[in-house]
This record gives structure tokens, C-alpha cells and sequence, in this order.
């Protein structure tokens, strides 16, 4: 199955999230290592690298996603305490999930 181009704006809760597309070189710069993608709650924005497949786009896309719905649900300030579980929830919970819910439908688009 085709993937759709990303969309430009994503409704998370009751706000949108801008989607934009940028330079490898300006999230570089902004978190000094390799980075490809990140999601700014505050700007209400999800940056994704240029230059990558349209599959990891939409991979780095879920990924970020999963960060701004821990951010709007308000989870954020409760996972201070380990940094890493925020990271682990949205790595390993959702994707976990969704496939499951996914597969029970029989919809793996
Ligand atoms: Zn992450």
C-alpha cells in the first residue's frame, strides 16, 4: 500500500500540531547529536528531517506524536522522576498497542 504524503497539521487533543519538514543540519545544531526528528509542545510543532524515505517519515511522525499526546493528557511532570519512561512509553507502549488494536481490525495500513 502507498503511503500518503505527511499531513501539514495534526490534531492532538484540542490543539494543532504544525508539521514541518527541515534541514538535518538545524536539529543537529539544536540538540548537538544525530537527531531526525523532534515535537515542541510549546510551539505546538513536530519538526521531521528532509531527506528521509516517506516511511521513516511517518515513523518519525508516530514517534513525536506519541510525545505530544503525553504532553496534552498532561503526563509530562509525572514522568519527571524517570526520564526514560516517557521515551519507553511512547517507543515501546504505543507502537505495541496500536498494532495490536491494528491487527484485531485487520488493518495494517
Ligand atoms: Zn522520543
Amino acid at each position: 500500500m502507498r503511503l500518503p504524503r505527511l499531513p501539514d497539521r495534526v490534531p492532538v487533543l484540542s490543539r494543532d500540531y504544525k508539521i514541518k519538514r527541515v534541514m538535518s543540519s538545524t536539529l543537529l545544531k539544536e540538540h548537538g547529536h544525530e537527531c531526525y526528528a523532534d515535537c515542541s509542545p510549546q510551539d505546538c510543532t513536530i519538526r521531521i528531517v528532509r531527506g528521509v524515505s516517506l516511511e521513516a517519515a511517518w515513523g518519525y511522525l508516530e514517534h513525536e506524536l506519541g510525545h505530544a499526546f503525553v504532553f496534552e493528557l498532561g503526563f509530562r511532570p509525572r514522568l519527571e522522576d524517570d526520564k526514560t519512561l516517557e521515551e519507553d512509553i511512547v517507543e515501546k507502549l504505543m507502537p505495541a498497542w496500536l498494532g495490536c488494536i491494528q491487527s484485531l481490525r485487520g488493518n495494517r495500513g
